[in-house]
Order: structure tokens, then C-alpha cells, then sequence
């Protein structure tokens, strides 16, 4: 954070200042910006640190905040926002982007039989996990490397980019090649030497919020992979976790204009991990729609109850077709409203 201090102030009365920063626990220093004197703080700050608790001390005309910090997933950086060409299609700007299939891969039938709907229905993209973070070792782990080949062929067969998660750089290595846009999931989001290897992929990247990020935490993680080397990012919102616990997490909307004030980055929100629950994923898929959201991941199974992972969230391929419908209308609506706001 740097405290941009009145033109009146003298550097005697700034080293006053830094010495009741001192007091307060943070380090600062002072340094001549133009015609002022601008304090950066280097330590001290942390998660829970407020605008508030410098922009009134006495000395200080503003305070520039932490989206500065993200200088190449800041506002700053870029004119406008990304747009990620995968295969001629375009990730952000004007389109809404839609993400559906499977939580996990389950068979070759399975996914083509997915793909093919959701794809008639009119997503843009293929979902599916090969490689699954699941809660207990018990659990279905996916079936890795084979079913990045029925992912492949799923996506080029019906005209989707493909999506899938890596958890390693073993599995960035064997899914790179293979599918067009690697997600890394919301467990991952802070491991800090694995975004830095994402960096040397060609693939765009999905990076997902951790359940317990702040925004500058999220930012940060998607500036390792940005800073690393690799310009496609998009960043998605898959719900906190609150005292709330109906709901399998909080599904964050306030997310789409805060990242949207904050960064070019395209926004993603995915209502199913969000919410757990199958009934609300559509309202908060609108709702995300409503709100500028540049894209929506959906879980979507011919047979939601049997599905084997994430059964509960996951909706049918006919509501499926319902929700592109009316998301379709519900874009339509707020592109036309930004097209009269611009004029
Ligand atoms: C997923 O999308 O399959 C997934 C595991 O999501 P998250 O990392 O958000 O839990
Ligand atoms: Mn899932």
C-alpha cells in the first residue's frame, strides 16, 4: 500500500508519520514522487489490513490500494479487457463463455454422450475431470491419462474447447498436449511452485479461487502464473466457506465486479461447486449472468444421480437446455444495456 501524502507536507513531518507507522506495527519508507512525498509500506500488512486505517491520518491526501500491486493482472496493465483465443474461439469479451460436462471422466461413452448434448444445447466448452481431488482416498480418483484421450476426442468431435483439471507437473505434462484449457483447482490455487511451472505451458489457464482466498490472495496466485510467462489466465469463483454450511460453500457473485474492478481477467463463476445443491445452480448461474460475468462452468450428466462424483450438484441435460436458454436471454439483456451505456 502506498499513503500519497498533501503537497504541503515536508519530509520532517513524513518521518513523523513513518514513526507512528512504526508504532502501529508496519514498516514504511518515504520517497520523493513528483512534487510529493508518497510512504510505501513493505511489511506489516496483511489480509485483514484496511484502506481505512491510513486514508485518515492526519498528512495523508490518498491511498493507493493493493490492485496496484498486480501489475500484469491489474487494471493498469491492459487497455480493456482479455480475451483468450483457444482454436478461433474467444474466452471473455462479448460471448458468454459456457463450461459444461461431467464432474469426472467415467467412461468413453459417458463423455461423448455429454459432449454431444451439451454441445446441441450450445456450450462453448467441455468439462471433465481426469485427475479428481477428492476428499477421501476412498473415493473414485478418476481415470487419468486414459480419459484425456476421450476428452480430446469428445471436444474435437463436437466442436468444444476442452477443459480438464492437473493437480502436478506430472499431469500438466501428460494433459498439456492434450486438452486445450487446464483448470487448476481451488486446493491448488496457493501452490506457489506448481503456478510457476503453468507459466511455461502453451494451454490458457482457469485458475480457481481457494475456499478461503481472499481477492489479493486470488489475484496473486494468477499473477505467479501471469508473471511466470503464461498471458491467458481467467480466474473462476467457486464458492467460500462461511459459517453457512446448507450450502456446500458460498458462492461469491460479489466476485464478478470486484475482479472486474480490479483486473482484465476474464471471470468465471461456477455455480455447481459453489452452491452443492442441483436445484440452485441455475438461479445462481442467472444471477452470475446478471452480474458481467465473462463465463459459467456447470457439472451436466444424463444421469445426475448416478454420476460418480458430485452427484448431488450435478443437473440433467435437460435442464441443461433450459439453462443455456435463459442464460442466453439474460446475456443478451445485460450486452445490450452495456452497448447503450457505452453510447
Ligand atoms: C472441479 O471443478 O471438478 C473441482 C474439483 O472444483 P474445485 O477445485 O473448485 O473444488
Ligand atoms: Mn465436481
Amino acid at each position: 500500500m502506498i499513503l500519497i501524502l498533501n503537497q504541503t507536507i515536508t519530509h520532517p513531518e513524513a518521518e513523523q508519520l513513518i514513526e507512528r507507522l512504526t508504532t502501529m506495527g508496519f514498516k514504511a519508507v518515504k520517497e520523493q514522487q513528483g512534487d510529493r512525498i508518497a510512504i510505501a509500506i513493505v511489511s506489516g500488512i496483511d489480509a485483514n489490513t484496511k484502506i481505512d486505517l491510513f486514508k485518515y491520518l492526519s498528512g495523508v491526501e490518498r491511498v493507493e490500494d493493493f490492485s496496484q500491486q498486480f501489475k500484469l493482472a491489474g487494471k493498469d496493465f491492459r487497455k480493456g479487457r482479455l480475451v483468450i483465443d483457444v482454436r478461433g474461439k474467444k474466452i471473455g469479451g462479448d460471448e458468454l463463455t459456457v463450461m459444461a460436462g461431467p464432474c469426472s471422466i467415467e467412461n468413453e461413452e459417458q463423455l461423448h454422450r455429454i459432449a454431444k448434448s451439451v454441445s446441441a444445447s450450445g456450450a462453448t466448452m467441455l468439462r471433465g475431470g481426469a485427475f479428481k481431488p477428492r476428499t477421501s482416498p476412498y473415493d473414485f480418483q478418476g481415470l487419468g491419462e486414459e480419459a484425456l484421450k476421450y476428452m480430446r476426442d469428445a471436444a474435437r468431435e463436437n466442436d468444444l474447447i476442452s477443459i480438464t483439471e492437473v493437480m502436478d507437473e506430472h499431469q500438466l505434462e501428460v494433459a498439456a498436449p492434450m486438452a486445450d484449457v487446464l483448470q487448476i483447482g481451488a486446493r491448488n490455487m496457493q501452490n506457489y511452485s506448481f503456478l510457476k511451472e503453468l507459466g511455461k505451458v502453451e494451454n490458457p489457464i482457469m485458475l480457481k479461487r481457494g475456499f478461503a482466498a481472499t481477492y489479493k490472495e486470488f489475484l496473486m496466485a494468477a499473477e505467479y502464473i501471469l508473471n511466470a510467462g503464461n498471458p491467458n489466465v481467467m480466474l473462476c469463483e467457486r464458492g467460500i466457506r462461511t459459517y453457512e454450511s446448507y450450502t456446500r460453500n458460498l458462492l461469491d457473485i460479489c466476485a464478478v465486479p470486484v475482479l472486474h474492478e480490479l483486473s482484465h481477467l476474464p471471470v468465471i463463476i461456477d455455480p455447481s461447486h459453489g452452491t452443492g445443491i442441483r436445484s440452485l445452480v441455475s438461479p445462481m448461474a442467472y444471477a452470475a449472468v446478471a452480474a458481467g460475468a465473462e463465463g459459467i462452468m456447470v457439472e451436466v450428466h444424463y444421469d445426475p444421480d448416478n454420476a460418480y462424483s458430485d452427484a448431488q450438484q450435478t443437473i440433467s441435460t435437460e435442464s441443461f437446455a433450459n439453462l443455456m436458454r435463459q442464460m442466453k436471454a439474460i446475456h443478451s439483456v445485460v450486452k445490450q444495456n452495456a452497448v447503450e451505456n457505452d453510447g
